[in-house]
């Protein structure tokens, strides 16, 4: 004999959960004589529970409001207290590069297929593992290997000037056989990291992009433009008053590149 309250849950919700219909614990291959109801979740999902489970409110969804409440206290800043803590907006802007699309490196990360650890999807998982593996307030988290994930194995604690080191932008220049990343070559030449990178940028070779004297030199050499069939003084006068890039003119004359501007050029000497 099933109970009147218990034939009438059919139908009716309770939080997440939908009452649809009564099953045996026999027909769900289960032992014993508990009553179940198989549910709808909010979710999607469909659960049996028990009778008794569901009218008394134990069970409140297929797992998924469990799930919620966990994200809800990883990310409200309330719940946790840890909202001002330098550790928690590094985990933030972790999740944000990798989780989120609208965030503006999102495509270095998250678009690259750059994943977060399962485990550390829960702020106080990652904080404990930080404090655990030498975290301090002058660190930054640092992929061993930047092409994967972040995880507790291919994660460390590093400065920033190690960060640096290691960033994705910093790229790795070679000279005469030697490779170094640019900020290694900007300590050395001791040219600014800026300086060199910008120079790179506007198709300078490496070479010149870390010689400072070579690179005056190179700019002080007397140049004939054929097409004008006119003499400049130095490099820098005949970019000026053609409108060139420095570099560009320099390229031609060392025989990087044919022409620049559609104008040749040949170096004049003295
Ligand atoms: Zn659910």
């Amino acid at each position: 004999m099933i109970k009147k309250e218990t034939t009438e849950m059919i139908g009716k919700k309770y939080d997440r959960l939908t009452a649809l219909e009564l099953v045996s614990a026999k027909s769900l291959g289960k032992s014993g004589t508990s009553l179940y109801v198989k549910c709808a979740c909010d979710c999607g999902k469909e659960i049996y529970a028990t009778t008794t489970a569901v009218r008394t409110r134990n069970t409140k969804s297929c797992g998924c409001l469990r799930k919620d409440v966990l994200i809800k206290r990883n990310t409200d800043s309330i719940t946790h207290g840890c909202s001002k803590e330098r550790i928690y907006n590094i985990w933030r802007g972790m999740i944000g590069r990798c989780k989120n699309n609208k965030n503006i490196v999102f495509k270095y990360y998250g678009q690259k297929g750059i994943k977060v650890h399962n485990s550390w999807l829960d702020f106080l998982s990652f904080k404990k593992w930080a404090l655990k593996n030498g975290y301090n307030d002058k660190l930054t988290i640092d992929r061993k290997d930047y092409n994967g994930n972040y995880t507790p194995s291919n994660c460390r604690w590093i400065t920033q000037a190690e960060q640096t080191r290691n960033t994705r932008s910093n790229r790795l220049i070679t000279i005469d056989g030697e490779t170094k990343c640019l900020a290694d070559w900007a300590t050395e030449s001791g040219i600014n990291y800026i300086t060199i990178l910008s120079r790179l940028n506007r198709g300078m070779n490496p070479k010149d992009a870390v010689s400072v004297r070579r690179l005056k030199r190179a700019f002080c050499v007397k140049v004939f433009c054929v097409e004008k069939n006119k003499t400049f003084e130095t490099i820098s006068v005949a970019a000026k008053e053609l409108g060139l890039h420095k570099e560009a003119i320099s390229a031609c004359i060392n025989g990087r590149a044919k022409s620049s501007g559609g104008l040749h050029f040949e170096k004049v000497i003295t």
